[in-house]
């Protein structure tokens, strides 16, 4: 049924291929990024067999589906409390920025009989997650060593351009390595953050001691996310939407009438366009999110939605749609995110059967990465 999402393997399989080779030349492992996707196994058994060295979400309950994959599963949203017991049981490792969460951890793993593995998070500027104050991050560290035996201290990390779109950049990078290498660590996770990060590494900006990614954007859209440039040899349509037409006919462009608040509390506003030719979809904000998608008709413009409903200019179309059409959309991140959240929403998995993984396939970190084309070069940025 309709509205049915498209889930290209191949594309995805090809874009992490690329971007996970890109990584590797500049001595970058890479963490496979699943929560835009609800963790679906399809998806991650397709990133599991062409280049991730381990799998992140932000909810352990997609983490449990990825249970035999072979490959470390880490929770990449900083954890609750509340959620200790089942973290420890369903992710091997995670991210974390709080003591008080680092001791429910630690008797989470013990009780279960397990060594969950930590990063500790650094605060680079971007104010979302991580220890702010040095002292703070040496003494978590020392706690975890001295006093929690059910974990183990496996790195250090950053996250930028999530809350205040800080950039990364080298001297955030030098002051992440300069803190790990206080740690002591003998082989530690260096992790310098998010497909934010790309853009710092194609320029040659990632000092040696960084040595780890979480890339999801990038590697399902191909797209790094400081400059939102497409990569060379990547898709960015590997998830495409159909949705179908339920009503279509001319209507005035200016409404009719005293316009008040929308939702938001802003007042909306219009331009007198005349009489253009609308259609409307039977999807909306509930599923899609209507700002990172788009028509692959270029005669057709998204004017808006509400909870249920697309409002589409078609005017342009060389198509004459009607109800019982179907019209496509390219997904970005966040339609793509809500589209996976949503019950109401088929997916659809293609692929030609060469790349996708085999259940409980394992495969060595970097060794599965092959099959790039011989001369491929990064986007020029
Ligand atoms: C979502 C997330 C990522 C992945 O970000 P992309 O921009 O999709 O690469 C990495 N790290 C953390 C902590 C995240 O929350």
């Amino acid at each position: 049924m309709y509205p049915l999402l498209t889930v290209d393997l191949d594309k995805i399989a090809q874009n992490t291929r690329t971007v996970t080779d890109l990584c590797r030349r500049h001595g970058l492992q890479v963490t496979g990024v699943t929560k835009v996707f609800g963790g679906e196994p399809a998806i991650a058994s397709v990133m599991a067999a062409n280049g991730v060295a381990a799998l992140g979400d932000s909810h352990w309950e997609n983490l449990r589906r990825l249970e035999g994959l072979g490959l470390d599963r880490w929770m990449i949203r900083i954890p609750s409390i509340r959620e200790a017991e089942c973290l420890v049981r369903h992710a091997e490792g995670s991210l974390n920025s709080d003591i008080d969460t680092l001791f429910a951890l630690d008797r989470a793993a013990r009780k279960a009989g397990r060594r969950h593995q930590v990063i500790l998070m650094v605060d680079l500027g971007d104010l979302r997650e991580g220890f702010m104050e040095e002292a703070e991050l040496f003494r978590a560290a020392r706690l975890v060593r001295r006093q929690m035996p059910g974990l183990r201290l496996a790195g250090i990390g950053v996250n930028l351009t999530c809350f205040s779109f800080v950039q990364p950049d080298e001297e955030k990078m030098d002051r992440l390595v300069r803190l790990a290498r206080r740690l002591e660590l003998p082989h530690p996770i260096v992790s310098g953050g998010n497909s934010a990060t790309l853009d710092l590494m194609l320029r040659g900006g990632i000092p040696a001691g960084v040595t780890h990614l979480r890339l999801g954007e990038s590697l399902l859209f191909g797209r790094e996310r400081a400059r939102y440039r497409y990569l060379e040899g990547t898709s960015p349509d590997a998830f495409l939407l159909q949705a179908e037409v339920v009503e279509c006919r001319d209507k005035p462009s200016l409404p009719i009438g005293t316009i008040g608040m929308d939702s938001y509390g802003h007042r909306p506003t219009f331009t007198d366009q005349g009489i253009r030719r609308r259609a409307i979809c039977a999807v909306g904000r509930q599923s899609i999110d209507c700002e990172t998608m788009w028509p692959t008709d270029p005669g057709v413009r998204i004017l808006g939605a509400s909870s249920d409903h697309l409002m589409l200019d078609v005017t342009d179309s060389a198509q004459r749609y009607r109800s019982g059409d179907l019209v496509q959309f390219r997904l970005g991140y966040f339609a793509t995110m809500r589209a996976f959240t949503s019950p109401y929403v088929d997916k659809r998995y293609r692929s030609t059967g060469s790349t996708a993984a085999q259940p409980g396939q394992r495969e060595t970190p970097f060794a599965a990465a092959s099959g790039a084309a011989p001369g491929q070069r990064p986007v020029q940025i």
